[in-house]
C-alpha cells in the first residue's frame, strides 16, 4: 500500500511519502531508546504540563486537524471536529489522573513476612503502535496519552492512508514540549512491521485493526515474548425488545451504525429486532436510513462521506452481492452510485442466512443487517452467534431483561439503552475474535503497558 494523501471524496493523490529506510527506522528506534532513560524519570507534574499543553493545542487547532483528517479518509467534517476535542479531553484526564491510577498499591506485609510489600507500576519502554486509519487521531490519542502519562515512549506505525495526520500528531506533541524520542512516526508500510517487533529495543505492540493485522503482529510479538494488546473488528449487536422506545431506538442505532460512515469497530451492525416490534422499527429504521445525506465530507450538512479506500469500498459492495446471490433482501441503499470517489450509499440488508458472508464477517461501512427473533433467547443466541465480541447494545425497558443481557452477552462491553461508545473514564476492548487487553480507563488500560513490579522488604 502506497504511504500517501489520496482523497476518497475524489480518488485523486494528493500528497506521496517515502517510506522510512531501515537505517533511518534504526536510528528512531535508537532515539526511542535514549529517550525512554530520561523520560521514565519525569515526574508525573512535567509529564501532565506536556499532555495539557497538547490538548490546548489539539483545542486550538481542532479544525485544521479535522479538515485534514476528511482530506485523508473521508469521514464528515462535523464528526471529525468532535473527534478531535475528544483526544483533547483524553490528554486532560490522563493528565489528571495517571498519578493516581498508577500509585504505587501498599499490600498486606505480614502474611507475606515482610516489613512491607507493595506493587509498583513502573514504565516498560518504547511501544510499538499499529494503527488504523478510522479514528486516525482518537485511535492514537488512546494508546500516547496513557502510556506517555505512563513514562513509556510511543513508535507510530500509522495506517498508510493517513501519513499527514500522523505526523500531524506527532508535530501537537514535539509543540506541546515533549522531548525528542518520546514520540516518533515511523513512515512504514505494513511489512516493515516484523523488524521493528523484533528489535529487542522495541518492548511491546498494541494493534488496532483488522485480525489480519492483528493475528499477523501477534504471531511476532509470540516469537519474541513480548506483550501484545489487539483491539481488533467487531459486528456488534444491536438488540430490540418490545418495551424499547422504538422512535428512541430507530434514531440512536442509524447514529451506531452510521458514524465515522459505517466504519467504526463498535458500529452496531446486526440489528436484532423482536417480533412485536419489528414492522414498526424496520418502517421507522430503513425511512432514517433513507433519509441520510451522503456527499462531500467537507460539507458539514455531510452525515455520510466516502469510505476510506477504494478496496474498502469494493470489500463492502461484495459482501452485499454475495447476500443477495444468496437471497438477501434490500431495503434501502445496496447499489453503487456513479461518479467519482468511494461512496457507498446507506443499505438495510434483510433475510440474512448463516451462509451468507455478512453473518459472520465485520461489514465496515453503512449497511445495517436486520434481523427479527421471536424471543430474548433467540435475540441472545443470534448476538453471540459471531466470531467477533466486541461491544453489544440491547434496547428494553425491563429490569430482569437488563440483567440477563447484560450478564450473557458475550462481548468485552454492554450499553443499554444506548449505543457503544468509548470514554476515558471506562475501559475499551473486546474479546473472542475482537481481541484481547483493555485501552482507557482509569486502571485497565494505562496498566497494560507497565510492569507491574512486586517489591517485598524484609
Ligand atoms: P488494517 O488493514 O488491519 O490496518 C490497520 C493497521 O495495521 C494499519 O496501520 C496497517 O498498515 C497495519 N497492518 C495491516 N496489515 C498488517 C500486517 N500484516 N502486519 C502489520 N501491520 C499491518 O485495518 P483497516 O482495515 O485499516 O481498519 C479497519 C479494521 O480495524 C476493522 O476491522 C475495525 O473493526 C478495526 N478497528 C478496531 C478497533 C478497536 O478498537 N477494536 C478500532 C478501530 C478499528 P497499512 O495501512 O500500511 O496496511
Amino acid at each position: 500500500m502506497p504511504i500517501a494523501t489520496i482523497n476518497p471524496a475524489t480518488g485523486q493523490t494528493i500528497k506521496s511519502f517515502d517510506p522510512a529506510s531501515p537505517g533511518e527506522v534504526d536510528r528512531a528506534i535508537g532515539l526511542a531508546d535514549q529517550a525512554f532513560r530520561s523520560w521514565r524519570q519525569a515526574s508525573f507534574a512535567d509529564r501532565a504540563a506536556i499532555a495539557g499543553r497538547a490538548a490546548g493545542i489539539l483545542d486550538a487547532e481542532r479544525d485544521d486537524l479535522a479538515a485534514l483528517m476528511t482530506l485523508e479518509m473521508g469521514k464528515p467534517v462535523e464528526e471529525a471536529k468532535a473527534e478531535v476535542t475528544k483526544c483533547a479531553k483524553a490528554f486532560r484526564f490522563y493528565a489528571e489522573h495517571a498519578e493516581a491510577a498508577l500509585a504505587p498499591e501498599e499490600a498486606d506485609a505480614a502474611p507475606v513476612g515482610a516489613r512491607r510489600a507493595l506493587v509498583r507500576f513502573d514504565p516498560i519502554g518504547p511501544v510499538l503502535a499499529v494503527m488504523p486509519w478510522n479514528f486516525p487521531l482518537w485511535q492514537v490519542t488512546r494508546f500516547a496519552a496513557p502510556n506517555l502519562m505512563a513514562g513509556n515512549v510511543g513508535l507510530l506505525k500509522h495506517a498508510s492512508n493517513v501519513p499527514q495526520t500522523a505526523l500531524g500528531f506527532e508535530g501537537v506533541l514535539t509543540r506541546a514540549g515533549l522531548p525528542e524520542g518520546v514520540f516518533q512516526t515511523l513512515l512504514i508500510g505494513s511489512d516493515a512491521v516484523p523488524g521493528v517487533l523484533s528489535d529487542p529495543r522495541v518492548r511491546a505492540a498494541t494493534v488496532t485493526g483488522s485480525n489480519a493485522a492483528g493475528a499477523s503482529v501477534a504471531e511476532i510479538a509470540g516469537a519474541e515474548i513480548k506483550k501484545v494488546v489487539l483491539e481488533l473488528g467487531g459486528s456488534d449487536p444491536f438488540i430490540v425488545l418490545p418495551s424499547a422506545d422504538i422512535d428512541e431506538a430507530v434514531a440512536v442505532g442509524v447514529k451506531a451504525r452510521c458514524q465515522n460512515n459505517g466504519q467504526s469497530c463498535i458500529a452496531a451492525k446486526r440489528f436484532i429486532v423482536h417480533d412485536a416490534v419489528a414492522a414498526e422499527f424496520q418502517e421507522k429504521f430503513v425511512a432514517a436510513m433513507r433519509s441520510l445525506a451522503v456527499g462531500d465530507p467537507m460539507d458539514p450538512a455531510t452525515r455520510i462521506g466516502p469510505l476510506a479506500t477504494e478496496q474498502g469500498r469494493d470489500s463492502v459492495a461484495e459482501q452485499v452481492a454475495d447476500a443477495v446471490g444468496k437471497g438477501a433482501g434490500i431495503l434501502c441503499g445496496g447499489r453503487l452510485p456513479d461518479g467519482p470517489g468511494w461512496f457507498y450509499p446507506p443499505t438495510v440488508v434483510t433475510a440474512i442466512t448463516p451462509e451468507m458472508r455478512v453473518f459472520t464477517e465485520e461489514v465496515f461501512g453503512p449497511v445495517a443487517q436486520l434481523y427479527r427473533v421471536a424471543s430474548a433467547e433467540e435475540a441472545l443466541e443470534l448476538a453471540n452467534a459471531t466470531p467477533y465480541g466486541l461491544g453489544s447494545n440491547v434496547w428494553t425497558r425491563d429490569p430482569g431483561e437488563q440483567e440477563r443481557f447484560i450478564r450473557e452477552l458475550d462481548a468485552g462491553m454492554v450499553f443499554v439503552n444506548g449505543y457503544t461508545v468509548s470514554f476515558p473514564e471506562l475501559p475499551f476492548g473486546g474479546v473472542k475474535a475482537s481481541g484481547h487487553g483493555r485501552e482507557l480507563g482509569t486502571s485497565y488500560g494505562i496498566r497494560e503497558f507497565c510492569n507491574i513490579k512486586t517489591v517485598w522488604i524484609s
